[in-house]
């Protein structure tokens, strides 16, 4: 018998042993997948939404041989990084029985715990708990449980040339609080990775949690059969990118209502957050809300900014790239009123972000209220509002900061529903608003 035919630990029979590297490393028996009623199947009790860390229980993923058959969900730890320790393990740089030491790894700063935290229908896509491994699970970690934190809190400073402009220009002061003396902001970092709750996401969107499970199963390449196979373990580790916060002042500001909070939701645009292309407005809507929060925490408030890692609108940067040159090529070249359609001929929808989810990172900081929303996003307000947080105010980007060729971008947006304090463009405005020609664009 193949390795392949091989789909269940209790019954099928030994491979004859043999001497290769994957012998070594795993046991001969490849198991593809785990059923609820199998031998040796006792996955340790999860109760999402539970009110304590201890009620909740541990999250548990590892396949790693004595934590196989307590594990509680699906899927692998550190979100796309699993391949790279998949890579790391294979070529002999790992062993895949190493346990992390997470001596001195404890948050800088603690946060909540908040009633969202034990609501089951507030937090569906991370752990609340998640950041806590030690704190709460060592009795687990003791007794040999492979048990990761899917959460990390962290404080650094940021130097950023914007930043030294805007102390240039007055609009931020070097006070030595938020604003270090050699021009550096201060900031507290969390970082966290996708945790899943299936029931969760599915009621969010409104569809069935079996349909969700099969089409995650599909589109993954069958890569985890126990969405199928599994119904018991509702909890899913997704192979995707997480989340980074950044905050500045004081985080315990967040949930106090009687302090200001300036806040931006941004998705990952690393062409023009990092490399500077000017064909959108990411990175200067994204530097002008750090220059919001900071000056907010100057005043006495916090500011926040949550930077998803959803690449071209979750996309990615080759559908992306695809309809940038369809936009340029197109007939009548690249025009507002045609923004979207060309996204919706590459990749068949013109937006795969979809927000629902969004809100939970906020629910997890205690977020009740925002004074200012740096974000003219119709899609991220609705989903915010939706989930039971005031917005006081939208902000959007000040006109001086759009790059030219951005223009088409943002009105086909704002044709789109994106909130303005502007006019909104109509039809015959959209066929007006151009951006640069292909041929401009000299190599
Ligand atoms: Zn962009």
């Amino acid at each position: 018998m193949a390795q392949g035919d091989t789909t269940d630990a209790s019954t099928s029979p030994p491979i004859e042993p043999v001497d290769t590297p994957q012998q070594r490393l795993y046991n001969s028996r490849v198991v593809l997948t785990t059923y609820p009623s199998q031998l040796g199947i006792e996955p340790i009790p999860l109760h999402w939404g539970a009110p304590t860390a201890s009620a909740r229980g541990p999250v548990v993923v590892s396949r790693s041989q004595d934590t196989f058959g307590k594990r509680n969900a699906i899927g692998a730890g550190g979100g796309s990084y699993c391949i790279y320790r998949a890579l790391a393990v294979a070529i002999g740089a790992l062993a895949p029985n190493h346990r992390p030491d997470f001596t001195m790894t404890e948050p800088t700063h603690q946060i909540g715990p908040f009633p969202a935290w034990s609501d089951p229908e507030k937090i569906v896509s991370m752990d609340p708990w998640g950041h806590a491994t030690v704190e709460h699970y060592s009795e687990f970690l003791d007794q040999g449980v492979d048990i990761r934190p899917t959460i990390a809190i962290t404080k650094a400073h940021m130097k950023l040339a914007e930043i030294d402009d805007a102390i240039q220009r007055g609009f931020l002061r070097r006070d030595g609080e938020i604003v270090t003396e050699g021009g550096e902001l201060k900031v507290v970092k969390v970082a966290s990775e996708p945790v899943w709750y299936l029931p969760g996401v599915a009621q969010r969107f409104g569809i069935e949690e079996s349909t969700l499970r099969r089409a995650l199963f599909e589109d993954t390449g069958g890569m985890y059969p126990e969405l199928i196979t599994r119904p018991d373990l509702k909890v899913f580790l997704p192979p995707i990118g997480g989340l980074t916060v950044y905050i500045f002042g004081d985080p315990a500001h967040i949930s106090d209502p009687t302090k200001r909070l300036t806040m931006r939701v941004h998705d990952e645009c690393n062409g023009s957050d990092v490399f500077g292309s000017d064909i959108c407005t990411c990175k200067p809507y994204l530097v002008y809300s750090i220059e919001e929060c900071a000056r907010e925490a100057q005043n006495g408030g916090v500011g926040v900014v949550v930077y998803f890692r959803k690449e071209g609108r979750a996309l990615g940067e080759v559908t992306k790239y695809l309809v940038y040159n369809a936009r340029k090529r197109q007939e009548g070249g690249d025009t507002a009123a045609n923004y979207f359609k060309r996204t919706e001929f590459v990749a068949g929808v013109k937006d795969m972000r979809f927000q629902a989810l969004m809100p939970d990172i906020l629910h997890w900081l205690g977020v009740k209220r925002i004074d200012r929303f740096i974000s003219m996003s119709n899609m991220k307000y609705q989903a915010i509002v939706d989930s039971g947080i005031e917005i006081i105010e939208r902000v959007s980007i000040p006109e001086d900061r759009m790059p030219a060729d951005s223009k088409v971008e943002i009105e086909a947006k704002i044709a789109d529903g994106y909130f303005t304090t502007g006019e909104v463009p109509t039809g015959e405005m959209l066929k007006e608003v151009k951006g640069r020609n292909w041929d401009e664009i000299a190599h």
